[in-house]
């Protein structure tokens, strides 16, 4: 996780021009003292989206949208935090100074020289693959696979030509540094000095950021015959890290965020095949297992429902299996799509048509259907002790799960499904949650050491910072219940404290003021972890007052139980005691309540 300095995200606010960001999306006109478009957040004919020259927020008349150009990358490119940042800083040509970690980390080129070449690069491929006799014969390759020339140029395919010494003239030509083609993951140097291009005589696949800039490329090899395995990604660089990206995630982001549901396949030009027949959730895998970084990307991009594509033999079963079990065990439904033996989603396509596919979607069974029936490929359920293990051992998979509903909700459907009393898979007669149940859970909690008071007090901070700036009403309403002392974490109590304050005093309180505001390292890494989780505005009223409720609970709950001991400790005289029993008595009758102003 990136942390920068206040100096660069100081330098960064004030190089910000709101009217600049969102006329690249929006197409704004000046009207009077104000522009003027129609909104990116809402259906609508007639213009109600605002921007007041020379004010560093946008307002929607239609549907309240209101924020800064953090939160407006943030809602329109579906992106989190950092991620906006980012794209600001790319934007203005701001360079963002981390904050040192550690003395060792090496200084080399920087994010910005690192994606100009490998944006030229990409350009360069492209050229190639269109120019070139070597290009031509790729191109046979690729019209050969169904891929048309639109396609071709819309995911700016590329050829990396076999001689190498070409790429790296032209590279140094389009002053691309050895350090920065290095530092791109597309030049490596040997121990005798020599330096070999990472890709060469294959087809080579751009992979873009949420900004839309190059980061690195999936090259695939065509030809059984030669060396090497079919795919080879970037290396982990400075850009690109595997473990979190999805390939074909910056062409679905936003109809992901809206649908709320993804597809999963595990090629790269399956994924762009899909996506050019409408099938536009899909993304891939980079030709690894699937990761824990992979379901979170997923799960703050709000996604709850997962296809699953892969490949009908074992090894893409087998990934099914265990990718299937990472989504379930956050509370994402997963469906396990059933190809075709043989056949990837792009033979389907090609084969069979859209329709066809359109129709595996459909049928595909649920998670706990496919483990049944994977596992018992190698069980006789007729036999009872055979079902009895194949039970067990599936019992045991869901137990393991982190999300106590989706492990309750899959504990009884499994006890449908294999035809078992629900006591029988550890839950409570009437379908109250066994006592399987929170023995996981306490285990849980001490294996990672999850507070759960951090958890409810940045969930409150969450909305505040998120929605605090944009719902003037949420803020009044926390106001109006919510004091530093209701805080038991003394970082959150820290930042809860400042943000009201600057509210109080009318300063600014958006994301990149308050983010200039804090203190130490530790309050900005809370900070991006906060916000980097999305927010669903829709509920934010219901989710503000639930969270202020469990807060005075607790807060209640507390001050009750520190009377207690203070009686029980045996140091207080008869009248003390009888004071504190009767302050103790007016606490309890006293249960709090969210106090609700109407007016806002
Ligand atoms: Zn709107």
């Amino acid at each position: 996780m990136g942390v920068y300095t206040k100096k660069s995200i100081g330098l960064l606010k004030e190089k910000v021009d709101l009217v600049e960001v969102v006329s690249s999306y929006v197409n704004l006109k000046p009207a009077g003292s104000i522009y003027r478009g129609i909104c990116p957040f809402h259906d609508e004919k007639t213009p109600s989206f605002i921007i007041q020259k020379g004010e560093l927020h946008y307002h929607c008349f239609g549907c309240g949208a209101h924020g800064d150009a953090i939160t407006f990358l943030m809602g329109y490119l579906k992106i989190g935090f950092l991620e906006a940042v980012e794209v600001l800083a790319d934007r203005f040509r701001v360079s963002l100074e981390r904050v040192e970690w550690s003395e060792k980390e090496e200084r080399g080129p920087s994010k910005g020289a690192l994606k100009e070449a490998l944006s030229k690069a990409a350009r360069f491929y492209h050229y190639y693959l269109l120019h070139s006799d070597e290009g031509h014969l790729a191109l046979t390759y690729l019209y050969e696979r169904g891929l048309d020339l639109e396609f071709i140029r819309k995911f700016q395919i590329g050829w990396a030509p076999q001689n190498e010494a070409l790429f790296l003239r032209l590279m140094q030509k389009l002053q691309c540094s050895a350090k920065a083609l290095e530092g791109a993951g597309l030049v490596r140097c040997s121990g005798q000095g020599e330096r070999r291009c990472l890709f060469a005589k294959r087809v080579v696949f751009p992979i873009l950021d949420y900004g839309g800039s190059v980061i690195g490329f999936s090259a695939r090899k065509i030809s059984e015959k030669m060396l090497g395995p079919k795919y080879i990604n970037t290396p982990e660089t400075l850009l690109f890290k595997k473990s979190n990206i999805l390939y074909g995630l910056s062409f679905s982001r936003k109809h992901i965020a809206k649908e709320q549901k993804a597809i999963l396949v595990e090629g790269q030009i399956d994924a762009l095949r899909l996506i050019q027949e409408g099938f536009n959730l899909t993304v891939a895998g980079q030709g690894t297992a699937l990761t824990p970084a992979h379901v979170e990307g997923l799960s703050n991009l709000g996604v709850t429902k997962v296809y699953l594509a892969f490949d009908g033999d074992e090894a893409g079963q087998g990934a099914a299996l265990r990718g299937g079990s990472l989504f379930q065990s956050e509370g994402i439904e997963v469906y396990v799509v059933t190809l075709p033996a043989g056949k990837d989603p792009d033979a389907i396509l090609r084969e069979d048509g859209p329709p066809f596919f359109a129709g595996l979607l459909e049928k595909a069974p649920d998670y706990l259907t496919f483990l049944i029936s994977y596992f018992s490929k190698d069980n006789d359920l007729s036999s009872p002790s055979q079902k009895n293990r194949l039970i067990h051992s599936i019992v045991n998979q869901i137990r393991s799960w982190e999300h106590p509903l989706m492990v309750h909700e899959s504990l009884r459907r499994l006890a449908k499904l294999m035809e078992v009393p629900e006591e029988y898979v550890g839950l409570e007669k009437g379908g109250g949650m066994g006592r399987a149940m929170y023995v996981k859970k306490e285990g849980f909690l001490s294996e990672i050491d999850v507070d759960p008071n951090r958890v409810l007090e940045t969930d409150l901070l969450r909305w505040l910072f998120l929605l605090g700036d944009s719902e003037d009403g949420l803020i009044r309403l926390i106001q109006d219940n919510l004091q530093s002392i209701h805080f038991s974490t003394s970082i959150c109590r820290r930042m809860f404290s400042m943000y009201m304050e600057n509210f109080r005093e009318n300063k600014p309180t958006d994301l990149l003021s308050v983010v200039n505001n804090l203190e130490s390292v530790e309050e900005q890494l809370l900070f991006s972890q906060i916000v980097q989780k999305k927010v669903d505005a829709k509920r934010a009223r219901e989710g503000v007052v639930e969270t202020i409720t469990n807060i005075l609970q607790r807060h209640w709950m507390r001050e009750r139980e520190k009377i207690k001991i203070q009686i029980q400790s045996g140091r207080c005289s008869e009248e003390e005691v009888l004071e504190l029993a009767k302050r103790f008595d007016t606490i309890k009758a006293a249960a709090p309540e969210v106090k609700i102003n109407n007016e806002c």
